[in-house]
């Protein structure tokens, strides 16, 4: 009853929220399928789906009901029992993927966060002391634990805590020549988005991938796939490295595995797999029976051909819609990404102003995201309707219009 009572504004996020986020003025309240209403009860088309998690749009009816029936048959029993949703969730992971063995957590950060312990722990269990540096790459994200923020590429997002984790290296992204310039026998991983998401939407080339597992072969070194935003389905394959011919030591999952419920996982071999032995990691809440229960429906949905194709066509209309707005305004300099991660760089023109067409666009019933201040980057649900995508399109080209006349 207390929420009639006390109604709730955006200036209570100011009065009552520690001031990390700058979310934008409206609150919504209902989503269904690719719409989100407000307080106000305004409706707003979504290109966003909550950053590439929400992947089969808002309260999709399946995963309601999957949701409402495990919360009345278990919610949460330990690590120190098993159970069954988390169990078939597995099975279900290492049957679509080159994995063995899976772990459960609860975000994208976790699950990378195991996978570098692992990776460290491996590397000393097989090849003893002092084979410990990771390598990553400039604008790579990979979450915001002080292990994680310290792989990813943004000093300015690990500044300022104190001593950061040691042994990790940095180069530009597609540069192969700088990884194998700072490999030997000291390497322990590389990790990498195979397409960076926060940093740009900037795609790994094919002989890039090749080269860099042929230096993680040479050197017994492990190849870490950030597959937290481009993973289940959101490139238009189950997982991205299935468009390539090389296959990572260990991925990670995260943001769609749930579609808005939260869950993580990390995927490996049997081998890799053995240096997590008990005791050595672990999580509260990971394989929780909610999540796994949601999850189970997330995998059956999207894993499967049909579902995987549509993707594809929704993406073509996405890129010719975006290409026509641009033969209308020539705003952008490019257009690109895979599957449903898509980005419009904006020109020299329009440097910098990625937040205002943002915001311009939500002010006009469409929500949208950047990366970085000079891309415009859509993650709608991978079932958005096509419908809504034309009717997405046109808001924003109006958004547009009329932030030009501004
Ligand atoms: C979002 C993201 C993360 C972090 O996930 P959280 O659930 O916020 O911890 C890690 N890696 C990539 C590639 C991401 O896009």
């Amino acid at each position: 009853m207390t929420n009639n009572v006390m109604a709730v504004t955006r200036k209570d996020f100011d009065n009552v929220m520690v001031p990390n986020y700058a979310p934008a003025a409206m609150i919504p309240v209902r989503g269904q399928g690719s719409r989100v209403w407000d307080q106000a009860d305004n409706e707003y088309i979504d290109f966003t789906a909550g950053i590439a998690v929400s992947c089969l749009g808002h309260c999709y009816p399946p995963l309601v009901a999957t949701l409402q029936q495990q919360s009345q048959k278990l919610w949460h029993v330990s690590n120190l029992l098993t159970n069954e949703p988390a169990l078939r969730l597995a099975r279900k992971l290492t049957k679509a993927t080159f994995a063995d063995k899976v772990f459960f957590a609860n975000s994208g950060a976790e699950a990378n966060e195991a996978a570098l312990k692992l990776a460290r722990r491996y590397a000393l269990d097989k090849f003893g002391d002092g084979k410990d540096q990771i390598i990553a790459f400039n604008k790579g994200f990979h979450g915001r634990t002080f292990f994680t923020v310290t792989v990813g590429g943004q000093s300015s997002y690990s500044d300022g805590f104190g001593p950061k984790p040691g042994a990790i290296d940095h180069v530009d992204f597609n540069d192969l020549a700088a990884v194998e310039a700072l490999m030997s026998d000291k390497t322990c991983a590389v990790m990498m988005e195979p397409l960076q998401g926060e940093g740009g939407i900037n795609a790994a080339n094919q002989q890039f991938l090749i080269g860099v597992r042929a230096l993680c072969d040479k050197y017994n070194a492990l190849l870490i796939f950030d597959e937290v935003q481009t993973g289940v389905g959101r490139t238009g394959t189950f997982y991205a490295y299935q468009h390539t011919d090389i296959k990572p030591d260990i991925l990670t999952s995260a943001k769609g595995l749930g579609a808005g419920f939260p869950i993580a996982a990390m995927l490996t071999t049997g081998n890799i797999a053995k240096s997590l032995s008990v005791g050595t990691h672990g999580s509260t809440y990971g394989g929780n029976p909610l999540a796994c229960s949601v999850a189970e429906v997330v995998v059956d949905t999207i894993n499967n051909d049909d579902f995987l194709a549509q993707v594809k066509v929704k993406s073509a209309i996405f890129k010719e819609a975006l290409t026509q707005i641009n033969n209308q305004y020539a705003i952008f300099s490019d257009i690109r990404g895979d599957g449903l991660l898509l980005g419009a760089e904006l020109n020299e023109q329009y440097q910098g102003q990625a937040i205002a067409i943002m915001n311009q666009a939500a002010q006009d019933g469409l929500l949208i995201l950047v990366a970085g201040a000079n891309v415009l980057r859509f993650t709608p649900a991978l079932n958005i309707p096509e419908d809504d995508i034309h009717a997405g399109m046109k808001k924003l080209s109006q958004a547009i219009e009329k932030w030009l006349a501004a």
